[in-house]
């Protein structure tokens, strides 16, 4: 049913395993790729039960989209951003800005910069926060004006997305996103 590989930002290889998510979250993450390691449970003391929420936590299962449960959950509240303690580990920031390659300075520090805005992508088009957050989509840049000139516009994203292979968006967005993102074919 699965070849091993990494999830890949294709919805035709998004594995639905509702059956088997429902009960056993850890062979979901062994079969949808996932090498995370289960940390060992740590006590947290006041009473509340152990770590168990490791082996849960591995992965979307509609990646690079958000199922609509999840997306009017996050509707209502966005995700929490792990963005920069993520990209820190993954790509440590040079000191020297991705956007115009001057150095980070005191009063312009470099911060990290979505290339697909986070509340747009998550909101207009359902997109996880696991995705949006991927290092290929980030950049570190200066707080001011190269953050922003980083961030795509609408017409661009969806050329991205498009080059990502991935060609249309779930059926519960809006008619209005999804014409949007019609118009731009
Ligand atoms: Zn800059």
């Amino acid at each position: 049913m699965h070849d091993g590989r990494a999830p890949h930002p294709d919805r035709g290889a998004a594995l639905r395993l509702d059956a088997l998510s429902q009960f056993r979250p850890a062979l979901l993450c062994l079969a949808m790729g996932s090498v995370n390691v289960v940390a060992m449970p740590k006590s947290r003391g006041s009473g509340w039960p152990e770590d168990w929420w490791s082996e849960w936590a591995c992965h979307f299962e509609n990646e690079p989209f958000l199922t609509e449960a999840e997306w009017r959950t996050y509707l209502n509240r966005m995700p929490v951003r792990y963005a920069e303690r993520d990209f820190r580990k993954a790509r440590p920031p040079s000191g020297f800005c991705e956007v115009c390659g001057q150095r980070d300075a005191a009063d312009n520090p470099l911060q990290v910069a979505h290339r697909i805005p986070f509340r747009e992508g998550v909101r207009d088009l359902a997109l996880t926060p696991t995705f949006l957050d991927h290092p290929d989509r980030l950049k570190w840049a200066h707080r001011k004006e190269c953050n922003d000139a980083v961030a795509m516009r609408f017409v661009e994203t969806v050329t991205y997305l498009r080059r990502l292979g991935i060609d249309s968006l779930p059926s519960f967005l809006p008619a209005e996103v999804r014409r949007a993102w019609d118009s731009t074919a």
